[in-house]
């Protein structure tokens, strides 16, 4: 065991064997300098490229502390877009696989608003979206983020790019002021810096160059 093993975390047999099955036998660089900290249930902010293994750096510190049979919204991942959302939920079912029934619903926008309430009553463990839909349905009361243990910003400098600014801070709003927060960007200029800081308490900074 080395310390770029998954197994060197406190993860579940579970979660472990599956990492083994899924073919993920080492940590990628920004999955070692995050993964012990957001296992603590500190705030981080990251920095790393595309390709870097983000998803399972948040993915693995929200399922470790996800009660599956709780059928509440226990996490929440906001992406800028639909095809990126899509992408973190697919991949955080391949991570949830040995964990039972974990359900991940995508809410995004440009998809019908019904089906998507339909599925909101069903409920959720995990929810992936896009800020304006997630925003919408807070609105229309559709979706509970009471529960949120962890809220991750996915590409957060995509979506201040794209102007979800406002969108983001009252989705933030919505959570507990007790949660895990973690955020993801390729870049972390100043203005996102500072429009930010205060979504996260004492976070961590990981910043990784070169992709592993
Ligand atoms: P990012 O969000 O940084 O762009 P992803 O989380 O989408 O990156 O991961 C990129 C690819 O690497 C995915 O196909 C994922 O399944 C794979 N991957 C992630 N972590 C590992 C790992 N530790 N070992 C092997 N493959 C991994
Ligand atoms: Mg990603």
């Amino acid at each position: 065991m080395n310390s770029t093993s998954f197994s060197s975390l406190p993860l579940t047999p579970a979660l472990l064997s599956n990492l083994d099955t899924l073919g993920y036998h080492q940590m990628t660089a920004i999955q070692a300098q995050s993964l012990p900290a957001v296992l603590e249930g500190r705030d981080l902010i990251a920095q790393a490229k595309t390709g870097s293994g983000k998803t399972a750096a948040f993915g693995l510190g929200i399922l470790q502390k996800l009660n599956p049979a709780w059928f509440a919204t226990q996490a929440l991942v906001l992406c800028p877009t639909r095809e990126l959302a899509d992408q973190v939920a697919n991949e955080l079912r391949r991570l949830a696989r040995a964990m039972g029934n974990v359900k991940v619903l995508v809410l995004t926008g440009g998809a019908p608003m019904r089906p998507q309430i339909a599925s909101l009553e069903h409920g959720a463990h995990i929810v992936v979206g896009t800020p304006g839909r997630i925003r919408d349905h807070l609105g229309r009361a559709t979706l509970d983020l009471s529960k949120v243990q962890t809220l991750v910003l996915d590409e957060a400098d995509r979506m201040t790019d794209m102007g979800f600014y406002d969108e983001i801070a009252n989705i933030v709003s919505a959570c507990p002021t007790r949660r895990q927060t973690l955020l993801f960007s390729a870049t972390y200029p100043d203005d996102i810096r500072h429009a930010t800081a205060s979504f996260l308490i004492d976070p961590l900074e990981v910043t990784v160059e070169a992709q592993h």
